[in-house]
């Protein structure tokens, strides 16, 4: 009897624990399942549905080199998921299923009933750890809880990590051809926005290690001086493929280890502070798993849920639309929308402005984020905007507000990224372009700051302040 495996974000045949785990056993068909109404209500947009798409279009491919035939099923909701894939196993007469875990509540509930539902039908079903290095609940404090702090995380992680966990999955070798076929692609399901043009963000396996390859080749020594500088192509841009498994952590870490004497911890400072954000990237799923509250819309500390968020429609709608006035801030918002990424520098300092500057609940910004990125994934995003706006894990003190105008000089000395994007400043000269003066924005079709910064960041403290932490 052929084993099932079920696809998810893990859309690769290197380096997959369970295809592995799956092939080793005798013949192997593939499903993967489309839940389009769970993925739209998990706010995933345009982007990441069309990347995804494609993304399978090319697993499809790979598996069908190998002999495996994939084939396609709707479960709209999750919940539909068990019987969807049961009714699959008895189709192809498949005795076990394996399927590589997704930390986030609702992913790991669906998971739970999938496992529930075959060992009631007596089939077995396996969930096997894949995207990280130590599962959640793997690495604790020292009082056996979840780290909510990054820096004695990752120190554990090095501690901790070892050859084997890091050692890459065999690849099967091709099968005996089945007599189950592949099933066709569905088309695309109909997409609330236009998605940016495919060609930005090529999908499947040989574009991501190509990306990798040339990152570490050319970028990834240069990265910790670079990778702060938007206008500079300093980071590896891997983050998609990630996202959905075109590539694997442990690919990642491996190209690292080859290139830097098998070190992760010393040896190329560049290198090293890659591996450290695909630490982060691990800490904010283990973060997820500890702290399920997060994957419930609440904040990481719960205090802060009493903040006086302001109920600002136009304010929002300009930092949306990139019309704050504050360039780098409507640099980057347009960047976004533009190419469904963003500059991690500029993650922070747009998420900031939103969450301080306007004082607005950043469950909305996180919203926004999630519609239009190519690598929308909640544990980082989440993360990332808990960060920004003090109310999460490693939480930037609340006192802490970035100044987008010196955000802006330090990190965009030149002024090259604001004129990239804001054709507008382009005439300007470079020093003038980071907050042109009233003078200025009369011969400019550019808006005045919404909101003066000194004011902003005044409204912001005392809104913290005026929190009692002991709730
Ligand atoms: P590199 O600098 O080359 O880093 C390598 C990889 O490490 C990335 O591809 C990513 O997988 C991981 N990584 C890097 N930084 C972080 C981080 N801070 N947290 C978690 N993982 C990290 N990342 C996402 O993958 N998806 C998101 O939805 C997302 N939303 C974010 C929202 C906010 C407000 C902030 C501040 C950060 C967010 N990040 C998110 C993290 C980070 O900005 C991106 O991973 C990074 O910019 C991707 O570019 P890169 O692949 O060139 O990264």
């Amino acid at each position: 009897a052929p084993t099932l495996v079920w696809f998810r974000s893990d859309l690769r045949i290197h380096d997959n624990t369970a295809l592995a785990a799956a092939a080793q056993r005798g013949p192997v068909v593939a499903v993967f399942l489309r839940s389009t109404a769970q993925w739209r209500a998990h706010g995933h947009g345009a982007n990441k549905l069309d990347f995804w798409h494609r993304g399978v279009a090319a697993l499809a491919e790979a598996l069908d080199g190998l002999n495996i035939p994939l084939l396609h099923r709707e479960a709209d909701t999750f919940d539909a998921v068990p019987e969807t894939l049961l009714a699959v196993a008895r189709e192809v007469g498949a005795a076990a299923l394996h399927f590589n875990r997704e930390y986030p509540l609702n992913e790991a509930r669906r998971d739970v009933r999938v496992v529930e539902a075959f060992r009631a039908a007596g089939l077995a079903a396996t969930g096997h750890h894949d995207a990280v290095a130590f599962a959640p609940g793997e690495l604790l404090t020292g009082k056996g809880d979840y780290y909510g702090v990054f820096t004695p995380f990752a120190r554990a992680w090095h501690r901790q990590v070892t050859a084997e966990r890091l050692a890459l999955r065999e690849t099967p070798v091709p099968q005996t051809r089945l007599a189950i076929a592949a099933e066709p692609l569905p088309a695309l399901p109909e997409l609330a926005d236009t998605p940016v043009d495919g060609r930005r963000w090529p999908a499947g396996e040989g574009p991501a290690a190509d990306r990798l390859e040339r990152f570490l080749r050319f970028r990834g020594r240069h990265y910790a001086d670079q990778r702060d500088f938007p206008a500079i192509r300093g980071t590896s841009e891997l983050s998609p493929y990630l996202a959905l498994g075109m590539i694997s952590h442990r690919q990642c870490l491996q190209a690292v280890l080859a290139e830097n004497d098998g070190a992760l911890a010393d040896g190329d400072a560049g290198l090293t502070a890659w591996v450290g954000e695909l630490i982060w990237r691990e800490f904010y799923q283990h973060v997820a798993v500890g702290f399920p509250r997060v994957c419930r819309h609440r904040a990481f500390q719960a205090h802060t849920e009493a903040l006086p968020w302001r109920d600002d429609e136009p304010g929002f709608r300009a930092w949306c639309e990139g019309r704050t006035g504050y360039p780098i801030v409507d640099a980057a918002m347009r960047q976004l929308v533009a190419t469904g990424w963003m500059h991690n520098r500029l993650r922070m300092v747009t998420a900031m402005f939103l969450a301080k500057h306007l004082l607005i609940d950043w469950r909305r910004g996180e919203a926004f984020f999630l519609r239009h990125l190519v690598d929308g994934e909640f544990a980082a995003n989440n993360g990332g905007w808990q960060w920004a706006a003090s109310t999460g894990t490693d939480a930037a003190p609340y006192f802490r507000i970035f100044n987008p105008i010196t955000q802006s000089q330090r990190f965009d000395p030149e002024g090259r990224f604001l004129a990239e994007w804001l054709p507008e400043l382009a005439p300007l000269p470079a020093k003038a372009r980071h907050a042109p003066g009233d003078d200025l924005l009369a011969r400019l079709d550019y808006p005045a700051p919404i909101i003066e910064h000194k004011a902003a960041r005044a409204r912001a403290l005392a809104a913290f302040k005026g929190l009692s932490t002991e709730r």
